[in-house]
């Protein structure tokens, strides 16, 4: 494709998103495709000679738009909102236009250079304490993972230079509540730790993690001869919002020096208003905190923001450094390739730069505010209708919700909560989460896509007070 065939198609594409996004409300919200239905239209083999791109557009309408599940649209109040602002869509095709590589600074001055000016700009609007410093990863899943390999390095006074968890002598033992998302146990996996030294700690009856309990943990483990080395606290939990105290368990990570990671993925996008930075007070004390811009802000997946406390630590942890990379640059300069596990980079902070300077903190802010008041909204319809339950705190802007009509118990209120819901999700007309809470199903109502009005979910409302009715 020359420059100016893309240009001519490329306008075509701009266009083609754009009517997707104006009409994104005629759509259903969740798909109702059957297995295989994508596979069965696209050939098994590709062509050999050039297809035209309006065969491509044809088939982006009537094979690929039918099958999708719409998560930009208003009625979507599934899992999280993983907004993609149409700011940041741009921001992200620039990125692809100038297929720039980040392998070290020199290999892109920009790329690296913006992405530390976003990283301090994300800082600063989300009261980050001023002495972290930060990295663009992929996704919080990442980020959890390089936290606790930098965690299991400073335990172990680095064994990777030596022979590794495999030649240690204690077992290195990490803790994290049953409310944290699957992330945590995956990195733990992943970064060695072995199922048997994972602990999961009790939570409160606000799904928040009992400090007391941790400590309890902590000092059994040191009378077995085990070793704490690392303890997940989360703000904003998958399921519920739960917030786990962050000055309690920063003064027993301080205590018995265990590495402190918090995880605020989701949540962490409420920072930038000030009435809710309470929710992260304590924050000071951890060694490391990952947020996903990708999530409620709109930055457009994949975009999560690390900061740790130590980066002379990360980078000891992380880095390796062959005589092709060296440049003479070196220590002038940052080089992210040696703040995580890859090692080239996109010029991901282009979308946030996109979003911050098209839109500006104060409307971002307006909108994640708008978000929360929806929920309240909410909250109070259900508590004022005799029939139905709010089971968590709402603290920002996800609801766990049942509908418990008289003396309906246990598997018989399961399968109602399932059938109600079933219904709105499979008619498209709106799309929840049901979640397992206590061993019983429940629905999670996430607010916040980016079109998402008061209107919308007072449609919502509406549609669930219908659908108990059949
Ligand atoms: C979404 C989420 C994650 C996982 O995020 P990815 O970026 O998809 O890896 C982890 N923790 C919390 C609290 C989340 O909300």
């Amino acid at each position: 494709m020359t420059p100016d065939e893309f240009r001519i198609f490329g306008h075509s594409l701009i266009d083609w998103i754009a009517d997707y996004r104006a009409g994104i409300r005629t759509r259903r919200v969740w798909s109702d495709a059957k297995p295989n239905a994508v596979l069965e239209q696209l050939p098994s083999s590709p062509p050999f000679d050039p297809d035209s791109p309006q065969n491509l557009l044809a088939d982006l309408e009537q094979i690929i738009l039918p099958n999708i599940s719409n998560w930009q649209h208003p009625m979507f109040y599934g899992y999280f909102p993983a907004n993609s602002s149409l700011e940041a869509v741009l921001g992200d095709l620039v990125s692809s236009g100038l297929g720039q590589l980040g392998l070290n600074w020199a290999a892109s001055p920009a790329l690296t250079e913006l992405e530390q000016r976003m990283l301090e700009w994300m800082q600063q609007i989300s009261g980050i304490p001023n002495h972290m410093k930060g990295v663009i990863q992929d996704t919080a899943s990442t980020a959890t993972m390089v936290a606790l390999m930098s965690a299991r390095e400073r335990s172990t006074d680095y064994a990777l230079a030596r022979g590794g968890l495999q030649a240690e002598s204690q077992a290195q033992m990490i803790y994290f509540s049953a409310q944290c998302h699957s992330s945590i146990e995956k990195g733990g996996l992943l970064a060695g730790f072995g199922k048997d030294n994972l602990r999961i700690v009790p939570v409160d009856k606000n799904f928040d993690l009992i400090p007391a309990e941790l400590e309890k943990m902590i000092l059994e483990d040191i009378t077995l001869g085990k070793k704490p080395c690392a303890i997940v606290a989360t703000v904003g939990g998958t399921t519920t919002t739960a917030c786990d105290p962050l000055p309690e368990i920063g003064r027993i990570a301080r205590e018995y020096k265990l590495w402190f990671h918090v995880d605020a993925a989701m949540a962490g996008t409420a920072m930038i208003l000030p009435e809710k930075q309470h929710l992260f007070a304590g924050l000071e004390g951890a060694d490391s905190l990952c947020l996903n811009p990708h999530k409620w802000l709109g930055a457009t997946f994949d975009c999560s923001l690390y900061y740790v406390s130590d980066p002379e630590h990360l980078v000891r942890v992380m880095s390796t450094n062959p005589s092709y990379l060296q440049t003479s640059t070196d220590g002038q300069v940052v080089q992210y390739r040696d703040w995580g596990v890859p090692l080239g980079r996109r010029m991901r902070a282009l979308k946030l730069w996109f979003l911050l300077r098209l839109e500006g903190v104060t409307k971002l802010q307006s909108r994640i505010r708008r978000d929360c008041e929806n929920a309240t909204w909410l909250e109070e319809q259900i508590k004022n209708s005799s029939e139905w339950k709010v089971l968590n705190p709402v603290r920002l802007q996800t609801l766990c919700i049942r509908h418990v009509p008289n003396g309906l118990e246990a598997v018989e209120l399961d399968k109602h909560t399932l059938a109600w819901v079933n219904e709105i999700n499979s008619s498209g007309a709106a799309y929840m989460t049901p979640a397992m809470l206590d061993g019983r199903w429940m629905v999670r109502v996430s607010i916040g896509a980016l079109e998402t009005t008061r209107e919308d979910v007072m449609q919502l409302w509406a549609l669930m007070q219908e659908a108990v009715q059949r």
